[in-house]
This record gives structure tokens, C-alpha cells and sequence, in this order.
């Protein structure tokens, strides 16, 4: 039976990728190390809690003492490290958490690792071979892009925010565990995820929030930030797959070729609520009307848009969802999931 280690696996997309490698490996043990911050929602593992291979760790990744008992206990074959401070305007109002989780946790994983599996530089334990760790980043350490382009694997590293600048440092990080210990890592930069699962604080489920509620949906600027959104399952099987068949050392862009302005994402959120479940006010008459332009936040990126040829031909991936498909799914989902009054991050 191979053992993983998956951090973050209470948050967003680790929720969803947990659910889904106990899905696709149902003969595989799944540990979650997770710190369970205010960006956990445990209830979206509630479906994880039911399988016997499951297993939940309340813990810090930046605790050596923890995570060396770890692998000592479960014997890890692979990590996938997923656990951050994810949500860029925390990282503006209070970096220093950023740094010590996206940084020093990154480095606690990967040099835990090296310590167990490895003998020396360039030399894995005989019962360790072929024994590998994915670091799951973002497209955001490339920076903004302008009208046009896409960001390669080989675009350089432009962070703006303290996240972006945290997580590029982790990209580092990963990359000289590989040249100077001959570790093998693996890393994926990915667009912006959305589907179920996701906390209150992020822009599709505070869309949809801020609308079920009829509040003002507050959107920064003047709407036109252009994001390249991806189903979150479609991540799930680029993050499988990259850990799989990716080649050591390498980093994989993860996109679906779905850049959308803000404004677009909005309005479409609402046509489908208003299919779904039909506004019944006497303050608005529609959805759409709750729209709301707020100042922008320091240092915005404009554009943000992948380029995500390697790994769809090197290792076959092709996004399953497209925007339209993704988005129907995921207001379905939060509708019902208001319905039963138990929203991510409200309940
Ligand atoms: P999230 O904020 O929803 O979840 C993060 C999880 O990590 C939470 O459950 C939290 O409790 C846990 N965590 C935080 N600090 C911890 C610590 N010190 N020790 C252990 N656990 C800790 O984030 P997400 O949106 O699911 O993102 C997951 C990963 O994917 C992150 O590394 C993020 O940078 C990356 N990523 C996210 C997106 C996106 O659109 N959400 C896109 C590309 C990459």
C-alpha cells in the first residue's frame, strides 16, 4: 500500500485533492497534515473521514519534531505538499505568517524529507528509491502580464505580493533540494482554481454569498482583472499526474485556457442564480444590481494567463471543465450547499 503525505489537506484545494487520490487510488493511505487555520473547513472532508485508509494530523508543518514522527510512523512513499497562507490581500494587511508557513514549512517539509529518505547528496536510502515530493505553487510567482502572452516554465519569477514572493521562494526551495541533494521534486504552477470547497473569503463563493444574501458584491477597480481559471478536479489530476509521470526536477504550468475578466465571472455568477434560484426582493430587482466597484488593492496584478503546452504534451493532461461547465457546477454546488446552511467559511 503506498503512504502520502498531504499538507493543507483541510483548505480548498486540498480537501478536494484528498477526496479525489482516495478516489483514484483507493488502495492508497492518505495522511492530512493540516494546521487547521481559519482557511480550514474540516466539513469538507467529511466524505475522507469515512475511509479506513484516511488519516487527519492536527499539526504545523514548520514543527520538525512532528513531521520527522510522521514519517517515521506512516513511512511516506510521496508528498504533496499543498498547505499555505493562500489569500493574497492577508498577505498585504500581515506578511509574517507567510514567511514562516510558505517558507520555513516549505524548507521543514523538503529537509525532513531529504533526512529520511536520502543518505547522502545524490543517494536515496536503497528502501527509499524512487521516493518523491510535489510542491504545489501558483502562476502568481510569475507576476502580471500585459494584453498579451502567457507565462512558460520559463517565464522569470516576478512576484509582487508578500504570497506571490512566499511561494516563489518555496519554487526555490524545491528546485535546490533537487540540484544539491539530487532530491527527486517535482512542482506545479498553477492559474486560479475555483469549484467546491472553497472558503468565504475568495471571489466566486463571495460572489455567490454576497448575492444569496443580498449584500453588495464588492468588486475591485473597475472589474477588468483578467484571471485564468481552472476546475479545481482538473488541478487534482495535474497534481496526480505531474506526481506520477512528471520528470524530476521540472516544474509543470497548470491551466485551462480560460481567461475571463472579473466583471465577466460576476455577471455570469449571476444569471446562473438567478436560473438556479430566482431572486424574490423588494430591494433589487435583479442580481446584478448588487454589484459594487471598491478601490483597488495595493500592487494588483492586471493579467494573469497560462501557458500549459508542457504538461499537456509531455504528460497528456487536458482541463476536463471548461469556464462555462466549472461555473454551473460550482454555483450549483454552494446553492445547495446555502440551502443546508452549511457554507464554507459562513457556518
Ligand atoms: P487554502 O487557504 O484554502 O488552504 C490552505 C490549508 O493549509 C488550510 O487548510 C490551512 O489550515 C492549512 N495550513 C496553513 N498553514 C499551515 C501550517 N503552518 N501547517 C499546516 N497546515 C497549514 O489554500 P488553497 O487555495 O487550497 O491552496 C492550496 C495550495 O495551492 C497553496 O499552496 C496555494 O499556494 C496553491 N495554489 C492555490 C491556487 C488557488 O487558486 N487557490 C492556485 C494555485 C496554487
Amino acid at each position: 500500500m503506498k503512504s502520502y503525505l498531504v499538507t493543507g489537506g483541510a483548505g480548498f484545494i486540498g480537501s478536494n485533492f484528498v477526496t479525489y487520490l482516495l478516489e483514484s487510488q483507493p488502495d492508497c493511505r492518505v495522511v492530512n497534515l493540516d494546521k487547521l487555520t481559519y482557511a480550514a473547513i474540516p466539513s469538507n472532508l467529511d466524505e475522507a473521514n469515512e475511509n479506513p485508509n484516511y488519516h487527519f494530523v492536527e499539526g504545523d508543518i514548520c514543527n520538525q519534531g512532528l513531521v520527522e514522527y510522521l514519517f517515521d510512523a506512516f513511512d511516506f512513499d510521496g508528498v504533496y505538499h499543498l498547505a499555505a497562507e493562500s489569500h493574497v490581500d492577508n498577505s498585504i494587511n500581515g506578511p509574517r505568517i507567510f514567511i514562516k508557513t510558505n517558507i520555513e514549512g516549505t524548507f521543514n517539509l523538503l529537509d525532513v524529507a531529504r533526512g529520511k529518505w536520502m543518505e547522502e547528496p545524490g543517494k536515496y536510502r536503497p528502501a527509499c528509491k524512487g521516493r518523491r515530493f510535489l510542491y504545489v505553487s501558483t502562476d502568481e510567482v510569475y507576476g502580471s502580464l500585459g494584453d498579451e502572452g502567457l507565462f512558460t516554465e520559463t517565464t522569470p519569477f516576478a512576484p509582487n505580493s508578500p504570497y506571490s514572493a512566499s511561494k516563489a521562494a518555496g519554487d526555490m526551495l524545491a528546485r535546490s533540494y533537487h540540484e544539491t541533494f539530487g532530491m527527486d521534486v517535482v512542482v506545479t504552477n498553477c492559474s486560479n482554481n475555483y469549484g467546491p470547497r472553497q472558503h468565504v473569503e475568495n471571489l466566486i463563493p463571495l460572489i455567490i454569498a454576497r448575492a444569496l444574501g443580498e449584500e453588495p458584491i464588492p468588486i475591485f477597480g473597475d472589474g477588468r482583472y483578467i484571471r485564468d481559471w481552472l476546475y479545481v478536479r482538473d488541478h487534482c489530476r495535474a497534481i496526480e499526474l505531474v506526481f506520477e509521470k512528471g520528470r524530476a526536477g521540472e516544474s509543470y504550468n497548470v491551466g485551462g485556457r480560460n481567461e475571463r475578466e472579473n466583471l465577466w465571472i460576476v455577471e455570469t455568477i449571476c444569471d446562473l442564480l438567478q436560473e438556479m434560484k430566482p431572486l424574490q426582493s423588494d430591494k433589487i430587482a435583479r442580481y446584478q444590481d448588487l454589484i459594487t466597484f471598491v478601490k483597488d488593492r495595493p500592487g494588483h496584478d492586471r493579467r494573469y494567463a497560462i501557458d500549459a503546452t508542457k504538461l499537456e504534451q509531455e504528460l497528456g493532461w487536458r482541463a476536463e471543465e471548461n469556464l462555462e461547465t466549472g461555473l454551473r457546477k460550482t454555483v450549483e454546488w454552494y446553492v445547495h450547499r446555502w440551502n443546508e446552511g452549511r457554507y464554507p467559511g459562513l457556518s
